[in-house]
Order: structure tokens, then sequence, then C-alpha cells
């Protein structure tokens, strides 16, 4: 492992340095991004005795998708077409819209399928199902919660930040310093984070408590006392009124796990440890719905992980 670089990067930026790369020959490497693309159905040979995947239709146009706030600016249903797989389709199109498009292609739950008049290409009882990071006593951990506080002086850390506006000096930091030596801006916000174990945990810590500095609201960790500002004080006073403010307020972001990976013989799963999609040829998934349990306390290292995975394991069958 090299040094670190201390600069801040993103899947954005790999994604666009992969598809902007250029071959020994100078020929444009192999990856076509097509945005404003809705795909909306997976296509299947169905001649052989498993399912083979085809290719996909889309939708071209912006916002097609109907849960997009957007959507309703839109004025037609976009321009359909279709691509074929040279050898095999990969989808990740996240949690929800992952096994929304394989049922809507005809794999998942027969019955499902059935009542809406879905042609069932193959029967998987488990995908759309086993959803985390909803309100069960087990997953109830994974909600989120805000609270604020002021302090009396300034946080020493974002002191001279001002977040691109005119004369930011932890921006010239940022761009002229070296190494560490650049500053606030190469972290990801967050100036404090650790974890808790409540009196409710079943083993492990269950609680993880980050602070971030916001302009004019939090300031240093500099020892000032803290004055809380939300939730009021008459609702942390108060059991009853505190439990009700966290059923109001508390939020769930890490929804994952309804596409499953399983073992060979569970009914429920949905994917091989390959990321195949059981019982179809020439389809994976690779996303936040492949996990069979909610990972670790934030997701997204656990799906980078995930894809380096997938990666190997693509290219072992390439060359297999
Ligand atoms: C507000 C919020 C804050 C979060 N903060 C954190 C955090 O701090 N740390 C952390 O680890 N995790 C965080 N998460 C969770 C994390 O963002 C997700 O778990 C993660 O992005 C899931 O990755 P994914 O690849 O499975 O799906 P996604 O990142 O959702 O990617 C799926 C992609 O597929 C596209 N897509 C969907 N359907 C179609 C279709 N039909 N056709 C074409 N494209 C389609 C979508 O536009 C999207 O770009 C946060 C989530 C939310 C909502």
């Amino acid at each position: 492992m090299g040094a670190p670089s201390y600069e801040r990067s993103s899947p954005r930026d790999l994604v666009y340095d992969v598809a902007t790369a250029k071959n020994p020959d100078g020929s444009k490497y192999k990856l076509d991004i097509a945005t404003n693309t809705l795909v909306t159905k997976v296509n299947f040979d169905t001649t052989g005795e498993k399912p083979k995947a085809t290719g996909v239709d889309y939708l071209f146009g912006e916002s097609l998708y109907r849960a997009n706030p957007r959507a309703s600016l839109t004025e037609d249903g976009g321009i359909p077409g279709s691509v074929s797989r040279s050898r095999e389709a990969i989808l990740y199109d996240g949690t929800f819209n992952t096994p929304q498009i394989l049922k809507l292609s005809g794999v998942g739950p027969a019955d499902e399928l059935e009542k809406f008049n879905v042609p069932v290409i193959k029967n998987l009882p488990g995908m759309g199902t086993n959803l985390q990071d909803k309100q069960t006593p087990t997953y109830l951990h994974r909600y989120e919660l805000g609270v604020t506080a002021e302090v009396s002086s300034d946080f020493v850390l974002v002191e001279k930040c001002c977040y691109l506006a005119d004369g930011d000096e932890c921006y010239d930091q940022y761009i002229n310093g070296e190494g560490a030596l650049k500053g606030p801006y190469t972290i990801g916000g967050l100036a404090v984070g650790y974890f808790m174990t409540s009196s409710q945990a079943e083993g492990e810590h269950d609680i993880w408590v980050g602070g971030l500095p916001a302009i004019d609201e939090i300031r240093p960790l500099d020892g000032s006392s803290f004055t809380q500002v939300w939730p009021p004080r008459n609702v942390t006073d108060d059991d009853a009124a505190l439990r009700e403010w966290i059923a109001e307020e508390a939020w769930g972001h890490h929804a994952s796990c309804l596409c499953p990976i399983g073992a060979d013989g569970d009914p429920m799963a949905v994917l091989d440890s390959s990321f195949r999609v059981r019982g179809i040829d020439g389809l994976r998934v690779v996303d936040a719905s492949a996990f069979p349990k909610v990972v670790g306390t934030f997701p997204v290292l656990s799906i980078y992980l995930m894809s380096e995975k997938s990666a190997d394991v693509i290219l072992a069958d390439l060359a297999a």
C-alpha cells in the first residue's frame, strides 16, 4: 500500500476515468455510459434448458422513473431501445430497482408474478424478500437521528473554511498544501465518530455517534460546553416524549439484501456466491441487494469490496 494522497475521490471519478481511458494503440477503452437511460426489462432466450439473459430494454429520456420528483415534468414516456449483451448482463440498479426490474422481467416469486400477469421466466421465491434496515428489534440500530448543539467558541478545525466562497483559506490549503497539510477538505466532513454499546446491545456495539461541524451551528471540540438545540430539553427530559420524537424523526438509509446470495439448496437464495442469478445463464447482480445480511455500520465500503470481488470472479470466469 502506498502513502495516502489526501486527495478526494469518488466512484464517479473512477467510472469517468475508465470511460475515457485509451488502450495502448490509442483506441478508446471499451466502456460506454448511457445517461438518461432507464432500463425497463431484461430479455431472455428461453429455447434452451435454462433461460439465458440476452440483453435489456430501455427508455431514453429525462426523469422517466415515476418515483423521480421531476417525472411529472417530462412530456413523453421516452424513446424505447434495447441492447444485446456480448457475454453477460450485470445489474447494479440498487436495492429496490434491481429486484423490481427482475420481477418485471419474469424473475421472482411465481405467485406474485402471476398475480400481475407477468410471464414467469424463473420462479425465485426469495427475490424481493429479506429487506433489511427496517423497523424490527433486530435492525432498529440502523436508524439515524440528527441532534444539534451550539457551542460558545469557534470550531478550530474549520474556522478558516467558507466552503468555496471568496477567500476560502481551506480551499487554498487543499490546492497548495502537501500530504496531511492539505487540511480540513481532505476529510469527509465528520470531525469525530465513535462506537457505543447501549444497555440493549446483543454483544457488539450497537450505536455509532458522529459529529459534523456545520457552519454557524456546531463548532469546536475544544472543550467548550454544548448547549442542546434539537431535540428540545422538554423532549429529552421525558421518556415518553423522547420515544415519540425518535419514532417521528428516525430515518433509515441502508436498505439492502432483497436479492440475497445464498447457499445451494436454500430455497430463498437469489444469487450464488459468484453473483449469478440462480437458474439463469448470463445474468449477475452486484449491488447492495446482493448481501444476505445487512453489512457493517456503513454499507458503501462493503459495496466497494463486493465490486472488487465480483470483478475477480468475472475475470476468473472469462479465463476459465
Ligand atoms: C441520504 C443517504 C445517505 C447515505 N449515507 C451513507 C454514508 O454516509 N455511508 C455509507 O456507507 N452509506 C450511505 N448511504 C447508503 C449508500 O448510499 C447505499 O447503500 C449505496 O449507495 C447502495 O449502493 P448500490 O450500488 O447498491 O445502489 P445505488 O448507489 O443506489 O446505485 C444504483 C444506481 O442504479 C441507477 N438505476 C436504478 N434503476 C435504474 C434503471 N431502471 N435504469 C438505469 N439505472 C437505474 C440509480 O440511478 C443509481 O445510480 C446513504 C444513503 C442515503 C439514501
